[in-house]
């Protein structure tokens, strides 16, 4: 694609608008939430965790070792014994007054997540958390409906539910996974990601503030490690996972052999096709969120876009003055679209990449814009001229940087999507309604989305197949893995 239009930067100064931060408290050190109390772990060991916008320390978590986790386990289970034979209604009460503190703590709780995680606050503010407490009142209202979900058949827990989380969006990530197993009538062992632990620990109180009894969720803070012991502990029923394909299937072939069920939602490379009668800059800003969302950490996120070569260099000349006008820097600040990469191992792997595109002969562009001096920071990145065999069009990036190709055909616009190891999600713009659902029926997705992009809502499921993963989140979809007796 030949730069045929030269992109003029357009430049806006905003005065900055910093969210205040004396909402949050934080402790110095913070144990395991077992059996409703924090608890010093028998590990003895502890990791800090640091806000990515300055690399200063914000506090201190637990590693939970093997001991920790039996003793999460245990907890769960004698939780189970009365929470998993409490009449439904009375799960939905616990479930509702958990949904109404989020909301009036959200805030509190989206400042939090910005801190530990980097994100913007106006997308932990606008988008995760009132997705996280829409997802606790969603499950609430099925907790006593179970037998009319699943008609004919006597829907029962499993019993102990091992959950690991990443680190893109850890409150919300933590809602798709509590709550549905608690209103399905399970107790929980969640482990938080490492380098996010903060805000599942501040949820971990919430639930004793809401008097949910002792031991139906704990929260097992620490790395990998920790993470594979609650995939190995014997008295867990259900391991539910989302996370890089390397560590679901690792994940996969320990639980192998054992009567362990197993969700798994993993990486994505998702194609993002714009046809030629799209609606041209609502389909810009479809890209933008597509990719640039959460600094791009987002699984599901645009990563490759396949324009149709008619509209291809004026889209991508939009598309690069748009790019031009993204605010990069403090998450804090309330006008900020592009915050900091989560870690620096992050950085790193998003910098690698994108430095094997330049070497692999992709062209790219970059806006002129300022980073910060201190934190992880990355400026929104495009690629053109990519082939379907550079690393960056088969690798998910997960970074702030999108691969451009195009096509010519509807069939090749489908052949090229569907290139992918993965199949989590794609986007298609297009006037027709017919082209949609011709192309909703050929893509290899487990979401499709058309004319708009990242959409979600707790009744809608939410999940991959191929290297992506199986089972979904969200909707009646979202309890069958956490019931016995009902069909799959
Ligand atoms: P990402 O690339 O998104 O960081 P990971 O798959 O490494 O994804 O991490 C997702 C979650 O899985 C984190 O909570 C992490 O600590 C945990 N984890 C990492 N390695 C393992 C493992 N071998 N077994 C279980 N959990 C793991």
């Amino acid at each position: 694609m030949a730069d045929a239009h030269p992109v003029e930067p357009v430049e806006f100064t905003y005065v900055p608008s910093r969210e205040a931060t004396d909402l949050v408290s934080l402790r110095d050190r913070y144990g395991l939430w077992i059996d409703g109390k924090f608890r010093a772990p028998a590990s003895k060991r502890f990791l800090t965790t640091v806000n990515p916008a300055t690399e200063e320390p914000l506090a201190e978590v637990a590693e939970g070792g093997e001991r920790d986790v039996d003793r999460a386990v245990r907890a769960a289970r004698r939780a189970f014994e009365t929470w998993g034979r409490l009449p439904g209604k009375e799960r939905a009460k616990y479930l509702y007054r958990i949904a109404r503190m989020l909301q009036e703590r959200a805030r509190e709780f989206a400042v939090l997540e910005t801190l530990d995680g980097g994100k913007p606050i106006k997308e932990a503010r606008d988008v995760d958390l009132p997705l996280v407490a829409a997802h606790f009142f969603y499950y609430a209202g099925w907790a006593d409906k179970l037998e009319y979900a699943f008609p004919g058949v006597r829907p029962a827990p499993l019993g102990v539910a091992g959950q690991i989380i990443p680190w893109n969006f850890p409150m919300l990530m933590l809602a798709w996974k509590v709550a549905p197993a608690l209103a399905a009538g399970n107790t929980v062992v969640l482990k938080p990601a490492e380098t996010t632990p903060l805000t599942a620990l501040a949820f971990a109180q919430l639930t004793a503030e809401a008097d949910l009894p002792p031991g139906v969720v704990n929260i097992v803070t620490g790395a990998g490690e920790t993470g594979a012991a609650l995939v190995r502990h014997p008295g867990v029923d259900k391991i539910a996972f989302t996370g890089s394909t390397a560590v679901g299937k690792l994940i996969q072939k320990a639980v192998a052999g054992t009567p362990k069920r197993l969700t798994l939602e993993l990486g994505g490379k998702a194609p993002h096709v714009i046809f030629e009668d799209a609606p041209v800059d609502q389909a810009i800003e479809g890209v933008i969120n597509g990719i640039f969302f959460n600094q791009g950490h987002v699984c599901c996120a645009g990563s490759r876009l396949f324009v149709q070569e008619s509209i291809a260099d004026r889209f991508v000349d939009k598309l690069k003055r748009r790019l031009s006008t993204l605010r990069v820097g403090d998450p804090l600040d309330k006008n900020t679209d592009i915050g900091a990469i989560n870690s620096p191992e992050q950085l790193d792997k998003i910098t690698e990449l994108v430095e094997s595109g330049i070497e692999e002969g992709a062209e790219i562009y970059q806006p002129a814009c300022r980073l910060p001096d201190r934190g992880y920071f990355f400026a929104p990145t495009l690629f053109t001229g990519v082939s379907q065999s550079h690393r960056i069009a088969q690798e998910e990036i997960f970074g702030p940087v999108l691969s451009i190709m195009t096509f010519r055909t509807p069939d090749e616009a489908v052949e090229k999507a569907n290139n992918t190891p993965y199949g989590l999600s794609a986007g298609v713009w297009t006037t027709k309604g017919s082209r949609i659902l011709w192309m909703a029926d050929r893509l290899k997705a487990g979401v499709v989305w058309a004319n708009t992009y990242n959409k979600f809502d707790p009744a809608s499921p939410f999940g991959g197949y191929q290297e992506s993963g199986f089972g979904r989140e969200g909707g009646r979809h979202g309890l069958l893995p956490y019931l016995e007796g009902v069909p799959r």
